[in-house]
């Protein structure tokens, strides 16, 4: 009895030794299973069909996870497409805002420039009748010298002259009865500049406290527009992570990952026949850059931007930078802007638009370069074949752009073949190399091996 059981147990373990091995197996040697199992069963050892039962079973969990992974990347990619939705209303709304703070100061610092103006001339106007009354005190004055005898009013004299305003000048010469009649008609005009002399001073406090009224008005809008740009501000970095998540998850498997496959099976033979190019090629002739990579300009909200914008006329050509094979193109999105998520929906990076994904051997070396936000109807088919300086498609602003430009990234991808790269290829956007702010961890330039990414300045210049 002893011995049956440690015989069962040995068969047992060794039976589940040979599962798990299979396992393994059944991933390294795909293509050696798909061929043996597509013999008919008459063809196949009886430990064959065993084999292939279980290499069958296999793929088909393997196949209902990708598909569960799919249908979660999905859902999660709509939760953030909507975030960001919400992110560029904000932001659209703290933008009009802005523009209507903007024009209301504007308005006001045209009419604090009237009220000074304003201000100005009732100053001058103040000056000039001060002038005029000071004249016509001096000149009576001096009539009143001269006719003491007969006025014999020198005593009131400084009292007269002392009056501040018409009531005042009235109640002082009250009691002056003997005065001329040509002095009255002077006193009287007197009265009338001293009167008018005060309205104008009341008018010009009025204009000042208007003016610094008006002045405080806008200190209070430009602290508002103050608040009102930084509030957009953090929404605009909040947003700009949702982007990279968004982008992060667009990037994971590129769709019809099927046909890509079949096509490059295809053209297997023309792969092998690629020759090595000297050194990359400029993407675009002329243009500007717009934005570097790694990161945005603070300007922009600083985000993580994994590769470098050229900004041109819309159809500049863009060309292949190096021999190769377009391993993935996508199409049919329109003109983009801020949030736009068009791109996933083609099989391609969220976001990124009509694109093409180049498989490139330079200097020996394997690299895949990255196209985003070209025009519609314009990128190149999945597996043609290309060499440097060949037009892979068109200048745009397709998905999530605000302006004609090209996005491109480089990876470097070691020191394999085209051909075989290109038909293992597991769909991954990236490369390997990572999307998002977890890209910053594989980045060439800090010693990380292949797949890692290369920055386009330092191949392209800035
Ligand atoms: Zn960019």
């Amino acid at each position: 009895m002893k011995k049956i059981i440690s015989l069962i147990l040995v068969s047992f373990l060794s039976f589940s030794f040979i599962i798990v091995k299979a396992e393994d197996d059944f991933d390294s040697n795909r293509d050696y299973y798909i061929e043996m199992c597509s013999k008919p069963d008459s063809q196949k050892t009886n430990e064959e069909v065993a084999t292939c039962n279980a290499f069958m079973k296999h793929m088909a969990s393997q196949s209902s996870a990708l598909n569960k992974q799919l249908l979660e990347i999905e859902s999660k990619r709509e939760e953030i497409s909507s975030n960001i939705k919400v992110y560029a209303e904000k932001i659209r709304g703290y933008d009009s805002q802005i523009s209507v703070l903007r024009k209301e100061i504007n308005s006001l610092n045209n009419e604090i420039s009237i009220k000074e103006d304003e201000i100005q001339l009732k100053e001058e106007e103040i000056v000039a009748q001060q002038e005029e009354i000071d004249a016509l005190k001096e000149k009576l004055k001096e009539r009143m010298v001269n006719s003491q005898k007969t006025m014999k009013i020198n005593q009131y004299l400084d009292v007269i002259i002392g009056a501040k305003d018409f009531n005042d000048l009235i109640r002082r010469t009250n009691g002056i009865n003997d005065i001329l009649n040509y002095d009255q008609a002077s006193l009287d005009q007197m009265a009338y500049l001293i009167e008018q002399l005060n309205i104008a001073k009341d008018a010009l406090e009025v204009a000042k406290s208007e003016l610094d009224s008006k002045k405080q008005d806008v200190v209070n809008k430009q602290n508002t527009l103050l608040v009102y740009r930084q509030e957009a501000e953090t929404v605009r970095q909040e947003y700009l992570k949702k982007e990279a998540e968004l982008e992060a998850e667009g990037n994971k498997i590129a769709g019809n990952l099927e046909a890509i496959k079949n096509t490059m099976t295809e053209i297997a033979s023309k792969l092998v026949e690629i020759a090595a190019s000297s050194g990359f090629a400029r993407p675009v002739s002329g243009g500007r850059v717009s934005a570097g990579t790694w990161y945005y300009p603070a300007s922009f909200g600083g985000g993580v931007h994994l590769g470098m914008d050229i900004a041109a006329p819309s159809g500049t050509n863009v060309v292949a930078v190096g021999n190769g094979v377009i391993l993935k193109s996508a199409d049919g999105c329109g003109a983009g802007y801020l949030g736009n998520t068009c791109g996933g929906n083609i099989g391609g990076s969220s976001g990124g638009g009509n694109q093409v994904y180049l498989l490139t051997n330079i200097n020996g070396s394997l690299y895949a370069v990255k196209y985003l936000h070209l025009l519609a109807g314009t990128p190149i088919a999945t597996g043609t074949i290309v060499s440097a300086g060949d037009r892979v498609g068109a200048i745009g602003t397709s998905g999530n752009s605000t302006g004609s430009h090209l996005h491109i990234e480089v990876f470097y991808l070691g020191s394999g073949t085209i051909a075989n790269y290109a038909q293992n290829w597991n769909g991954d956007l990236a490369f390997g190399a990572s999307w998002g702010y977890s890209a910053l961890n594989r980045l060439c330039e800090n010693g990380i091996g292949a797949p890692c990414r290369i920055k386009p300045e330092s191949v392209f210049g800035g």
